[in-house]
C-alpha cells in the first residue's frame, strides 16, 4: 500500500487542517494546524467551548466541504466529498414526519439504491436491536424523542458506513435517556467494530465513551491537548464507567484543561 500503508489501522487522519470560512463579514480562521489520528474500532471525543470549532471539524471530516489548508484522508484516500463511508448523527434527528419509522431508517439506503428486500431484513434487525422493535409501521409524531433518536442511530447504521460522526446527538435528550442511549451506541458500535468521533460540551459523556478526548481551544480552534482514557474505564459501559473509582479525577483533569483555557483568554460567552 506505499507510504500510506505504514498507518494500516488509521481510518481516519486529518493533517495540518485549517479552515478559514469566508463570508460577507469577512474572513475567520475557525480552526488551525489540526493533526488527528484515528483508528479502526476507536471512539474518540472532541470537547472544547463553543465555537471553538468542533462542529467545523467533522463537516471537514464528513467532505461538506473542502479544507482551505491541509487534508483529510479516510482508509488511506482523500476525502474530497461526502462518501457513504461517513454516517452522520446530529442532535435534531431530522425524521421526515410523512414517512414510517421503518422508511425514514432506510432513507440512506433509498438515496444509495441499496434498498433491497435484503436490506429492508437489515433495517428490521437493526430497528430491534436499537430496542425499537415492531415499531417499523409507526409515525416519527407518535414516538418520544428518545425513541426518535434510536431510529436516527438505525438510520445511520443503515447503510453500514466505515465511521460514524455524532454531533452532540444526546444533548436533547432528558439525562436517563441520554445514559441510556449512551449505553446503547457504545454497545453498538463495539459491535459492529464500527469508528467513531463524537462531539459534546458534555465532558462526563465524552469520559464515559470515548478512547481518547480531544481538548479544543478557541479563536482559532487549535488541540490543545488529549487524554487518554484508561483501560478500565474504557472498556466499561459508559454507565458503569460513571461508577468507577478513576471516573472522577478524569474528569477533573478534563474541566481543569477547559478552566485553564477559559482563564487565559477567548472572550466566555457565559457558559452553555
Ligand atoms: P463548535 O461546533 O465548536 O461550537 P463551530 O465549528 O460551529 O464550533 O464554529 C467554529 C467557528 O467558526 C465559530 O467562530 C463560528 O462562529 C465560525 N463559523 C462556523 N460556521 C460558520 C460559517 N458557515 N460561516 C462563518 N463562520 C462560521
Ligand atoms: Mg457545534
Amino acid at each position: 500500500m506505499g507510504a500510506l500503508g505504514l498507518k494500516r489501522d488509521s481510518v481516519l487522519e486529518l493533517q495540518r487542517l485549517s479552515h478559514v470560512y469566508v463570508n460577507e463579514k469577512g474572513a475567520s480562521l475557525a480552526v488551525e494546524n489540526i493533526d488527528l489520528t484515528v483508528s479502526r474500532g476507536q471512539f474518540v471525543s472532541l470537547v472544547g467551548p463553543s465555537g471553538c470549532g468542533k462542529t467545523t471539524v467533522l463537516s471537514l471530516l464528513a467532505g461538506l466541504f473542502p479544507p482551505t489548508k491541509g487534508r483529510v484522508l479516510l482508509s488511506g484516500e482523500r476525502v474530497q466529498g461526502p462518501s457513504p463511508k461517513v454516517g452522520y448523527m446530529l442532535q435534531q434527528d431530522y425524521l421526515f414526519p410523512w414517512r414510517t419509522i421503518r422508511d425514514n431508517a432506510a432513507v440512506g439506503l433509498e438515496i444509495s439504491g441499496r434498498k433491497t428486500r435484503s436490506s429492508m431484513e437489515a433495517v428490521d434487525a437493526l430497528l430491534e436491536e436499537v430496542g425499537l422493535p415492531g415499531a417499523g409501521h409507526r409515525f416519527p409524531h407518535e414516538l418520544s424523542g428518545g425513541m426518535r433518536q434510536r431510529v436516527a442511530l438505525a438510520r445511520t447504521l443503515a447503510t453500514d458506513p466505515e465511521v460514524l460522526l455524532l454531533d452532540e446527538p444526546f444533548s436533547a435528550l432528558d439525562l436517563h435517556i441520554k445514559l441510556q442511549l449512551e449505553d446503547l451506541v457504545d454497545q453498538t458500535l463495539k459491535r459492529l467494530c464500527k469508528t467513531a468521533v463524537l462531539v459534546t460540551h458534555d465532558l462526563a459523556e465524552a469520559a464515559a465513551m470515548s478512547d481518547r478526548v480531544i481538548v479544543l481551544g478557541r479563536n482559532p480552534g487549535r488541540i490543545r491537548c488529549e487524554l487518554a482514557v484508561p483501560d478500565e474505564i474504557r472498556l466499561a459501559s459508559p454507565m458503569n464507567a460513571r461508577k468507577l473509582p478513576g471516573f472522577q479525577e478524569l474528569f477533573e483533569r478534563l474541566w481543569s484543561e477547559l478552566d485553564a483555557q477559559d482563564e487565559e483568554g477567548g472572550e466566555s460567552d457565559g457558559g452553555q
